[in-house]
């Protein structure tokens, strides 16, 4: 039997055998398979021994679970369902009566559940992070700001919390601090290519321009080399080339701002923004006509879409 493991962006699969040492294939494969794992008594999560050691930085015995704050167990296997139906704690169930709310679109009300969820478990580290992107879908970045802080204090290897913490402090013009925030992320997980992208263009807009092109650069070469992780909308590569055409553009470099458009536009959705960006650069290069094309294809796209 294979279970997902849920630390986050971690690709191996937990084999869980009735062979005395684990499934022989499991173990020959380390970097796929965890023979060792220990599974949250409340919420249901499994981790593998390495998101644990990442988890507790230490061993992963007396460690809680970074998702609720339930307690772990290495015992605990197959009882999982009968558990939930049993007796779920009042807070997860809080917590998951949230997540549907948020599914239906109805995220006050889900703010609210996690208000709940949080109120009795203060260690939730997941109904914070839920509660920060509820807050961030409704325009509030300031509470969202407050929640994501949350997160991180109980869990700081939380990247994808940092993630959104520089989303929301963006969002209140905090752009310094934002850099710092994504600066953080990249060094604890310097494969999530979200946060490098996220860099780039604050440190592009604080008119950053060389730091800003080394991120990006950065996050291009982890995608040519399938070394990127967590890029939920397949188009990482294309953002980072876009992001870093407008960096050239930014240092007057028109012709290698014009290759890095070319090369997002050509792997990436049809983009307004992008054409006429191409457009720009293309008459500052004095290559007027294709200007002219480019910014018809840019007002095309704008129609359409
Ligand atoms: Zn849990
Ligand atoms: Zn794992």
């Amino acid at each position: 039997m294979l279970l997902a493991c849920a630390g986050w962006s971690c690709p191996r699969l937990i084999s869980v055998s009735a062979v005395s040492g684990g499934n022989p294939v499991a173990r020959e494969d380390p970097e796929g398979f965890a023979t060792r794992f220990m599974t949250c008594e409340d919420c249901g999560h499994h981790f593998c021994d390495r998101c644990l050691g990442r988890i507790s930085g230490q061993q992963p015995e007396g460690v809680h679970c970074v998702r609720c704050g339930g307690p772990l167990s290495t015992r605990y296997r197959f009882r999982y369902h009968e558990a939930v139906s049993a007796s779920v704690p009042e807070a997860i169930r809080h917590y998951e009566q949230a997540l549907t709310l948020v599914d239906e679109g109805r995220r006050e009300e889900a703010v609210r559940e996690l208000d709940r969820a949080v109120l009795l478990r203060p260690a939730f580290a997941a109904a914070y992070y839920e509660r920060g992107v509820a807050l961030r879908h409704l325009d509030r970045p300031a509470e969202a700001v407050t929640a994501f802080e949350a997160v991180l204090r109980l869990d700081p290897g939380n990247v994808e919390a940092r993630f959104e913490l520089g989303g929301a402090l963006r969002r209140l013009g905090r752009l310094p601090e934002a850099a710092h925030v994504y600066r953080e992320a990249a060094r604890i997980e310097p494969r999530y290519t979200s946060t490098l992208i996220n860099l780039g263009i604050t440190l592009n807009e604080l008119n950053r321009w060389e730091e800003a092109l080394e991120v990006f650069e950065e996050a291009i070469r982890l995608h040519a080399e399938f070394r990127a992780i967590g890029d939920a909308t397949g188009y990482g590569a294309s953002v980072a080339q876009a992001g870093k055409g407008a960096t050239l553009t930014n240092l007057g470099r028109y012709a290698e701002a014009l290759a890095a458009i070319d090369a997002s536009i050509s792997s990436g959705p049809d983009d307004p923004l992008k054409c006429a960006n191409r457009a720009y650069v293309l008459k500052r290069l004095g290559r007027l006509e294709e200007a002219r094309l480019a910014a018809q294809v840019a007002e095309e796209i704008r129609r359409r879409t």
